[in-house]
């Protein structure tokens, strides 16, 4: 049961962290903006043009990491943000608002596919369906759903009278549709580019709501910034955790390396015989346990640091402890691993290799209904001394004291004879 709830727990972690700052973020400019509205006009009385820098700006961060949906996104907020360029007639407000609204939920839904002439054409022709659909069903619709809509109505009203003012009952009905959509696209996709297309879809309703001019421009700048914001932080996630485990990766390690002092300890960790092990139970198995090992290593005590150095080997650094300090943590954690049953699963036989190859290697065996298999790991711990005082020597020595662990039978733990 636990083992079921908590990748579905660990998606609500990812998605509360990601979401509420976001949130937080917006509530404080927000409510600063309400409470001093005419001090912040006058600071933005000459600034109208932010808007389009922090546009362009984003757009061609975008576009150099080739992030195409948050460039459609910037264009769409273009949209907005030329509102008295712009002008549009009454008639054809709803439709810019729903065909905005859906255009960040069709977003949302699909991936950077980047800017071949067929993909931007593509993404256009979507664009421009959803402004035409609205701008040629919206009256139909509209008459159509009177009926139900009256019932909402009724609510906003309650709810609040000049918000009744603001939105039309059904514009509140696409928003509440498109929140939703693009609400539970977050939850099963929680990401940065995300969380920012889901941001932007709701600015976009809340600037059409108050349709004030400066509070568009602080929306939008903002947004603009959220966009900045999320490529950067992809970029250094892609650059600095390992893209199968999902723990710091060999790059992390040398930049941490940088920010140690005259104290600490390289552990050097190595799966045994995995060889083995990916030949008796395929790849995609040996790559599902590396994925684990590597989980039950990032949890070391003693504040201990985990990084993937390559292939199925970690590297776990100890600041400020000694190799005698450390030796119960990593003690602990090679218990954890040796003693946890992992429950393999039946999977549909891979597809036949071909001949030549299957007379090279063995045929990957295909597991048996829940077979509980184990691993086990062997460790090397090397402090830094006189002698050995920069990074790459501590290393050589782990390595040593690694190698001494696996010939010693494995599933141990050495210090380096130091
Ligand atoms: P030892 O106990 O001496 O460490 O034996 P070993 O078989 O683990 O050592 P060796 O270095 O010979 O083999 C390492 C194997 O790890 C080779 C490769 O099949 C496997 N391996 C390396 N990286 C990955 C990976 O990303 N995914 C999977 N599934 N296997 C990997
Ligand atoms: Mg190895
Ligand atoms: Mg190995």
């Amino acid at each position: 049961m636990t083992a079921k709830l908590s990748p579905l727990l660990s998606r609500l972690t990812d998605f509360c962290w990601l979401f509420f700052p976001t949130l937080l973020f917006f509530s404080v400019l927000y409510g600063f903006y309400f409470y001093n509205t005419e001090l912040l006009q006058s600071w933005l009385i000459n600034l109208w043009w932010l808007s389009y820098a922090s546009l362009a700006i984003a757009a061609i961060i975008a576009l150099q990491f080739g992030r195409s949906r948050l460039v459609y996104a910037c264009l769409l907020l273009l949209i907005i943000a030329a509102n008295k360029v712009l002008t549009f007639p009454p008639e054809l407000l709803d439709a810019k608002y729903s065909g905005i609204l859906f255009g960040f939920v069709f977003l949302m839904y699909s991936k950077d596919k980047g800017f071949s002439a067929i993909n931007f054409s593509f993404s256009l022709v979507v664009f421009l369906s959803l402004f035409a659909v609205s701008w040629l069903a919206i009256p139909t619709l509209q008459q159509f759903s009177q009926a139900w809509l009256t019932s909402l109505d009724g609510m906003l009203y309650q709810l609040s009278p000049d918000l009744r003012t603001l939105v039309t009952p059904f514009n509140s009905a696409l928003l509440i549709v498109s929140l939703l959509l693009g609400l539970l696209r977050l939850v099963i996709k929680t990401d940065n580019t995300h969380n920012a297309l889901f941001f932007a879809l709701v600015l976009s309703a809340l600037m059409h709501i108050v349709g004030d001019t400066d509070f568009g421009l602080i929306s939008i700048v903002s947004l603009a910034g959220l966009f900045c914001y999320s490529i950067l932080k992809d970029s250094f996630t892609m650059a600095f955790k390992d893209e199968l485990t999902g723990i710091p990766s060999r790059r992390a390690l040398m930049q941490f390396v940088q920010t140690l002092g005259r104290k600490y300890t390289v552990v050097m960790s190595d799966i045994d015989h995995f060889k083995k092990f990916n030949d008796t139970y395929g790849h995609d198995v040996g790559d599902e346990v590396l994925k684990l090992v590597a989980s039950k290593l990032d949890k070391v005590s003693g504040g201990g640091k985990t990084f993937r150095f390559g292939g199925e080997e970690f590297i776990i650094v100890f600041p400020r402890k000694t190799a005698a300090e450390v030796t119960p943590f990593v003690e602990m954690v090679r218990q954890t691993i040796a003693n946890y049953d992992i429950a393999l699963r039946a999977k549909p036989r891979p597809p036949k290799p071909k001949k030549a190859l299957a007379a090279k290697k063995p045929a990957a065996k295909k597991p048996a209904k829940e077979q509980i298999v184990k691993v086990t790991t062997s460790f090397g711990v090397a402090q830094r001394t006189k002698e050995h005082a920069d990074f790459a020597s501590i290393m050589k020595q782990a390595d040593i004291a690694l190698y001494a662990a696996k010939k010693g039978g494995r599933n141990c733990v050495r210090i380096a004879k130091q």
